[in-house]
């Protein structure tokens, strides 16, 4: 007897076993199509596929979004999905990296500074990831070296091959092994070609080779427009697939990146030269946002073709519908809200990857067309600060580390808060509006945090207590979500609804509680703490129109089907302020 179900085809010869299957697949028939269910009904109903992406040519080419688009197909199909990324560098996280060299440093529930690719997994998905979803050459060596000098190996020369590439695999299969998900993604940082990328990929070859059709390659590359020539150029392509080959991997699917429509028969000349079937050459060309390229993944069937690749039945459309809705409205949002982002790093959007999608979630929802100004911190003066922030509907003050562009954030809060603009100021972004109250309304001088001026005879804001005594850099923030009580009534607690939440944290300094008490009294509310520490994680000015500034990062829990509420709030508040000077006119 042969039943199928969800793609897999179900052999046995025992009667009650096959009538048992027979329920099943029954049962599924006349459940409705419910992808929350379906994990439920079908848990490990598929074996645990793995799936790589890997890139060439050049880097940059969004592997971080297609491995999020194809992940957002396969959850709206009802699948259980995860994605993780491994970034060849030695850093052991990119927490110590400045966002100059590899943009924001993202943050997981569990306190793992991660790399910005996360937060695409997140924002498309919609499921959380955690420190075993990001793994770096660091991570692993750390790893091997440990077992080394623990004596594991038991006198073995340990190498490359096979420590390190089984500390990859090892690392690879970490989440498949949970039994939580039916397909693992994972993302290869960097290029085919590059020195180290190859232990990654020849543990990529083994696993392709142990896992067989429960594992595919999905190969990344870039087909140039030469404008002088008016040509699409497939040549790189070839020679980065030929550098795969030649590591011994020969990709499923290749996903070509291009500016321009590739014609079908250069389509099918790629996928000769490639050894890669004619319909698994899929064009992601350029769209107006990332959002769109899930749906342009569909129209050419990656999902399907994933599906099938990998031994799966693909039966029935993902269930985009929630996706639509969004892809809809950003399209049909045509009058703008012009926000201003101030910070040190605009030089490189990047720094600021999840604030600018959180603004761009909010503003999609409230039907508007995001027009984000980055304004240069150090730039910013007395003199020139209404200039460079007129028109504003809300102004943000950024996150950051350090001195550099501290004097203009100032500037730019007083001007605001001053001319009750919309404001809002995230981590170091918040402590600026606190110290900037307490120098300009509470006459304290000569205010700052400690991490600006260790001597200031007004520590506002200073190091956390268990901070003092920390000297490695590496992993040793207040780090990961914790839990935050809001003040009934505050404007903070009606954006989100609740005077419960969890947020993100990414700092060493915090609000000092001796000062509280005078904040209070002056008009700054100290609305959200810690329930356990006391520790400040909120403030606002209840008397402007929306002035509010968060300990937390609430940027790295918005996703495009659960927008964050307080970046929500914001954007309202930004609009309504907008509509009332458009008013008067
Ligand atoms: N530099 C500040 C601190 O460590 C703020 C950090 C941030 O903005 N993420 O507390």
């Amino acid at each position: 007897m042969e039943v199928q179900c969800r793609g897999k085809i179900i052999l046995n010869s025992n009667p009650l076993y096959c009538r048992l299957q027979v329920f099943f697949v029954f049962l599924r028939k006349i459940v409705p199509e419910k992808p929350a269910c379906s994990h439920f009904l079908y848990k490990n109903s598929v074996d645990t596929k793995y799936i790589f992406v890997t890139g060439g040519v050049v880097s940059s080419l969004g592997k971080g979004i297609i491995s999020s688009s194809l992940a957002c197909l396969l959850k709206a199909r009802g699948y259980r999905v995860t994605i993780q990324k491994f970034d060849p560098y030695i850093n052991i996280d990119p927490g110590t990296l400045n966002p100059y060299e590899h943009g924001e440093c993202y943050v997981t529930e569990d306190g793992h500074e991660a790399d910005l690719d996360l937060g695409h997994y997140e924002r498309f998905t919609n499921v959380r990831t955690s420190r075993a979803n990001n793994v770096t050459t660091g991570r692993i060596y750390q790893s091997v070296i440990d077992k080394e000098r623990r004596g594991d190996y038991l006198g073995k020369t340990v190498q490359i091959v096979p420590h390190i590439t089984d500390e990859i695999k090892r690392n690879v299969k970490l989440l498949g092994n949970t039994g939580k998900y039916d397909f693992v993604i994972t993302e290869i940082g960097g290029t085919v070609g590059d020195i180290e990328s190859l232990p990654f990929l020849e543990s990529v070859r083994q696993l392709r080779w142990e896992l067989g059709q429960n594992s595919l390659c999905i190969h990344l590359t870039y087909v140039p427009y030469i404008r002088a020539a008016k040509e699409l150029k497939t040549k790189p392509t070839q020679h980065s697939v030929k550098n795969l080959q030649e590591l011994g991997i020969q990709p499923d699917i290749l996903v070509l990146r291009t500016e321009k429509d590739i014609p079908a028969d250069m389509r099918r000349k790629i996928a000769l030269f490639c050894n890669v079937a004619p319909d698994s050459v899929i064009q992601s060309i350029d769209v107006n946002s990332i959002y769109k390229v899930p749906l342009k993944m569909h129209e050419q069937h990656l999902d399907e073709i994933v599906l099938r690749k990998t031994g799966v039945t693909p039966e029935g459309e993902p269930h985009m519908a929630p996706w639509l809705d969004f892809v809809a409205k950003l399209d049909s949002a045509t009058e703008p809200v012009d926000i201003a982002l101030v910070g040190k790093y605009v030089e490189l959007q990047d720094a600021y990857k999840s604030i600018s999608e959180s603004l761009f979630h909010a503003a999609t929802y409230a039907g508007r067309k995001l027009n984000l100004v980055y304004v240069h911190s150090e730039k910013l003066a007395p003199e020139n600060v209404a200039e460079k922030l007129a028109g504003m509907d809300g102004v943000i003050i950024a996150p950051g580390f350090g001195q550099r562009g501290i004097e203009g954030k100032f500037t730019a809060l007083r001007w605001c808060r001053e001319n009750d603009i919309p404001t809002f100021g995230i981590c170091l972004g918040m402590q600026c509006m606190v110290i900037e109250f307490a120098r300009n309304v509470l006459g304290l001088e000569d205010a700052n945090s400690t991490e600006m001026d260790t001597k200031t005879p007004h520590n506002v804001i200073d190091l956390m207590e268990e901070q003092k005594s920390i000297s490695n850099l590496g992993g040793t923030m207040r780090l990961g979500a914790y839990d935050c009580t809001l003040r009934e009534g505050s404007r903070a607690a009606q954006a989100y609804g609740t005077t419960h939440i969890s947020e993100r944290h990414r700092h060493r300094f915090e609000f000092n509680n001796d000062y509280r008490e005078r904040f209070e009294q002056a008009g700054m509310a100290c609305v959200g703490e810690n329930p356990a520490t006391k520790l400040v994680e909120v403030v606002e000015i209840p008397g402007k129109r929306w002035f509010i500034g968060t300990q937390y990062h609430p940027e790295y829990s918005s996703t495009v089907l659960s927008p964050n509420p307080i970046f929500r709030s914001f954007i309202d508040a930004a609009i309504a302020y907008r509509d009332e000077r458009l008013a008067k006119k």
